[in-house]
């Protein structure tokens, strides 16, 4: 996650391009707001300032209801799914979460089960479900191995029409690995919509853009997993393990153990959890994944980091990624060539290797 003063630095989000190349009438009008549990950019090309900022005061409206609609743990739709679910009840669920959804169950289906919004109480039994950063003492052991013996699942799910019930009481919907790839992908249909094809919207490093900067591609950074404040300074790219120029429809998510972890003493427990044992995934500290479907990306980055630096090309290519680059907790990156033909690295890491996963 990033605070105010990372977001500021790394310039994510900012084209690093001077505007040129614009036409003389358009300019990139940005807006920045915290939602999401982090800071979030907006930057559309216009040549009506009032009204391309009018038009970004919509995507910010429709970012606060996503994420009081679909949080993990606060008061909201899902939350009320959840409580149905805990009770053995059905429940009507509307027109915004039933897709959700249907994806989440079809995306878990793809990753192998790797991804799993299923599994919200383990989530919360690592402490995630606060929004101050979990400290002290792992769960119990046995309180994690039941959490994994009674195998929540997306497959539990029944959907009748928009009636929505669990077969398995131990199912927690947590969109989190997902719910901000939908509101990349709704955000820039809501700019589109407007008339603004050349956007990029930024939720705290997970950036989604269309159309150009002006004719030339928007310039974002992936920012380096072990980033610290320190090399932030020296230049633009500071922090930023790489860069990357892209157009059209197209995201750029990352997930990393960084993020968020629960501290006790000298070790991490990062939040993403692997399904299949109940404890946090350690090995990978970052994955990212180009890909134009934001939401695919963003379920894709969270199952990937799961699945490992041995695991992963075979759960990219189940999952439909072919542009993915992988850190693993050496520094060492492997990526694939779709992702090394458009990637140029800021600093060069210990080691580079390339991998085929089609
Ligand atoms: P992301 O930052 O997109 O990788 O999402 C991480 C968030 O997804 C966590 O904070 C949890 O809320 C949730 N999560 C953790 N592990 C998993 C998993 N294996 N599958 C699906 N969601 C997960
Ligand atoms: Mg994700």
């Amino acid at each position: 996650m990033l605070n105010r003063r990372d977001f500021m630095k790394l310039g994510l989000g900012a084209c690093l391009l001077p505007a040129v190349g614009c036409s003389r009438a358009e300019a990139v009008v940005s807006e920045t707001m915290y939602v999401f549990g982090t800071l979030v950019g907006v930057d559309v090309l216009a040549s009506d300032k009032a009204a391309a900022r009018a038009a970004i005061a919509d995507v910010s409206h429709a970012f606060t209801r996503q994420n009081r609609d679909w949080h993990a743990w606060k008061p909201g739709a899902l939350g009320d799914l959840n409580r149905a679910i805990a009770a053995g009840r059905t429940h009507e669920v509307d027109d915004d979460l039933l897709p959700l959804l249907h994806q989440a169950r079809d995306l878990a289906r793809a990753s192998g089960g790797l991804f799993n919004p299923a599994i919200g109480r383990l989530v919360g039994l690592w402490g995630f479900h606060n929004d101050e950063m979990p400290v002290g003492t792992p769960p119990h052991a046995d309180a994690v191995a039941e959490l994994v013996a009674a195998a929540p699942s997306m497959d539990d799910l029944v959907f009748d029409g928009s009636r929505v019930g669990s077969r398995n009481p131990q199912v927690q919907l947590d969109l989190g690995g997902h719910a901000k790839g939908v509101a990349l992908n709704q955000a820039l249909d809501r700019l589109a919509t407007r008339g603004y094809a050349d956007a990029l919207v930024n939720l705290g490093g997970n950036l989604a853009v269309s159309g150009t900067r002006g004719g030339r591609p928007w310039r974002i950074g992936v920012r380096h997993p072990q980033g610290g404040h320190s090399d932030l300074r020296h230049s633009q790219n500071g922090g930023a393990i790489a860069s990357l120029e892209v157009s059209g429809r197209m995201a750029v998510v990352t997930s990393g153990t960084y993020e968020r972890y629960r501290q006790h003493g000298d070790r991490r427990y990062p939040h993403i959890i692997d399904p299949r044992s109940g404890q946090p995934a350690t090995h990978v500290v970052s994955a990212t994944v180009l890909h134009p479907d934001a939401a695919r990306a963003d379920v894709a980055a969270t199952a990937l980091v799961v699945a490992g630096a041995e695991a992963w090309p075979e759960v990219a290519r189940s999952m439909g990624v072919s542009e993915v680059m992988l850190v693993d907790e050496a520094g060492r990156v492997q990526l694939t060539p779709g992702m090394a033909a458009k990637l140029e690295f800021v600093a060069p890491p210990a080691s580079v290797t390339t991998v085929e996963i089609a």
